[in-house]
């Protein structure tokens, strides 16, 4: 499905992609566009059957696809990447037809997803076992194996950069996938399928089965022959998943979002930290894994830190994402009630509401406007909890010491940011704060495909991106030969 124009009608159906064949499902789920609360296409809800398929499917290329030299299969995710650029365009259009998030966010998604296939199509010839020296009389290899077929659960939130994430590492060490999208925001996953034959992928090493959680991701999950699942989403789901796993004694990978501080030290700039703390603020309207979502601020910067906010917020432009506002609106009617659940809790225990702009009246998708709340009591559900929407939580603290309890004061640890112009200072709290990634005087690094990414504590466990993901999505087989004695 390629969609050139940016007008606001219906797209054509969604199907799966099993087996190198577009497959009509039994019955269809109907997706809406969160810009405006309307139909936008229908899409397959995949079952247990379809899933079985797909797996059946993985299953029998797998071998012949973990047999490919490292170079062919590495040169089929960089012409994926080549294809994808040449389809950007008309891909963001679909990321944000799906999503709701603004254009020039999903033509960065896409150009992220791109690189995820190059990035792992290049490396993928490097990457080498090892010997081990145990003396003349062995020899030793600690050999780097695919899993064979491996699921990926995918969120709404980036589908296509997560399935690029999470399938370009696996197929790039030789496992063939099968990606279960949510059921909510499957456009892009599908078509990747799509662009992957186009270029020459085998048929059944990318399958894609757009479903429901607890029927799809469920059957993904719990098949015997399903080896390894990543998944990406939330802790209570993925925490299931992993029991899931566990009970049939399979690996799994979980990133499972987080509450993510930005902590402005004594004398930071804030001329370099406040554009940034409104951005991860407002992208993709919050609901970003990697959000910051928690200013932690020196109680010296406080009060101007407060009032940046409040003029900056005031004057951001919420819109329908094809607009290219500064921010969109939510995904879906659920997560919309569950955001403002958050922010009327928070109101009703008299939290100090710095700003609140409404979105103008007239739109009619699922919009919220950014909201920052000042002096958050660090134990309140609004300081601890993912509320994965444009809600800032602020606390001043008086000494390091503070700022770092603070910091490390909630289940999650996947990222954070430490502003501060004095580098010992920065680097000694950066240190001792509990995240996956932590960024000094900045956060993210356009796209970070290269920099390992994961969860401490509640988060998840294991890494993707980078060189990480290689390790993620293969196991090792020690080969040890014992050499007879010479004459
Ligand atoms: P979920 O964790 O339920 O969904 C993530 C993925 O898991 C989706 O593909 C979903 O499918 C699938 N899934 C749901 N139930 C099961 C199951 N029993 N077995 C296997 N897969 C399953 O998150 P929600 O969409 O419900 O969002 C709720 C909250 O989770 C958000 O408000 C946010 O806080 C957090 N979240 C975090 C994300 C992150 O990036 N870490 C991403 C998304 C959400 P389907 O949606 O089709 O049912």
């Amino acid at each position: 499905m390629t969609v050139e124009t940016t007008d606001r009608g219906t797209l054509p159906d969604v199907p799966m992609v099993i087996g190198g064949e577009r497959v009509e499902p039994k019955s269809w789920l109907d997706n809406i566009d969160p810009s405006y609360g309307e139909f936008l296409c229908r899409v397959a809800s995949g079952t247990a059957g379809d899933i079985n398929r797909a797996v059946q499917s993985a299953k029998s290329v797998a071998k012949e696809w973990a047999g490919q030299p490292p170079a062919v299969r590495g040169a089929l995710l960089r012409a994926l990447a080549d294809r994808i650029r040449q389809e950007a365009d008309a891909l963001a259009v679909l990321e944000t037809r799906d999503t709701g998030k603004p254009i020039s966010q999903a033509k960065a998604d896409i150009a992220a997803c791109a690189r995820y296939f190059e990035y792992y199509g290049s490396v993928i010839e490097a990457f080498v076992g090892h010997d081990i020296p145990l003396g003349p009389a062995f020899l030793a290899l600690a050999e780097r194996h695919p899993y064979g077929v491996t699921g990926h659960i995918v969120p709404w939130n980036y589908p296509a950069q997560i399935t690029a994430r999470s399938i370009a590492p696996a197929l790039a060490v030789g496992n063939a996938t099968v990606v279960k999208p949510a059921e909510i925001a499957p456009l892009t996953p599908v078509r990747l399928a799509e662009l992957a034959l186009e270029v020459g992928f085998p048929a059944g090493v990318l399958n894609v089965v757009p479903g429901e959680g607890p029927t799809a991701g469920a059957a993904l999950t719990d098949h015997p022959d399903v080896a390894l699942i990543s998944f990406t989403g939330s802790v209570p789901t993925g925490r299931q998943v992993a029991q899931r796993c566990a009970a049939r004694g399979r690996p799994c990978t979980l990133e499972l979002g987080g509450k993510s501080p930005h902590v402005v030290l004594r004398g930071a700039d804030l001329d370099r930290a406040t554009p940034l703390i409104m951005q991860t603020l407002l992208q993709n309207a919050g609901q970003t894994c990697v959000a910051g979502t928690r200013a932690l601020v020196h109680e010296s910067l406080h009060g101007e830190l407060i009032e940046r906010l409040a003029n900056g917020l005031a004057e951001m432009h919420i819109a329908p994402g094809l607009d290219d506002p500064d921010m969109g609106p939510l995904i879906s009617a659920g997560q919309h009630a569950r955001v403002r659940g958050f922010v009327e809790r928070a109101t009703a225990q008299g939290v100090d509401v710095v700003t609140n702009a409404q979105p103008p009246a007239d739109l009619t998708g699922y919009f919220v406007p950014p909201i920052v709340f000042d002096n958050v009591n660090p134990a309140s559900e609004i300081a601890r909890d993912e509320v994965f929407g444009p809600v800032l939580a602020v606390t001043p603290f008086a000494d390091e010491a503070e700022a770092v309890a603070l910091a490390n004061g909630t289940e999650y640890g996947l990222t954070a940011a430490v502003w501060s112009q004095d580098i010992d200072r920065a680097l000694r709290v950066a240190r001792q704060v509990e995240a996956g990634q932590v960024f000094v005087n900045g956060y993210a690094a356009g796209g970070g495909v290269e920099l390992p990414f994961g969860g401490f504590k509640a988060s998840g466990h294991g890494r993707e991106k980078g060189l990480a993901a290689l390790d993620e999505f293969t196991q090792t087989r020690t080969l040890v030969v014992k050499l007879a004695d010479g004459e």
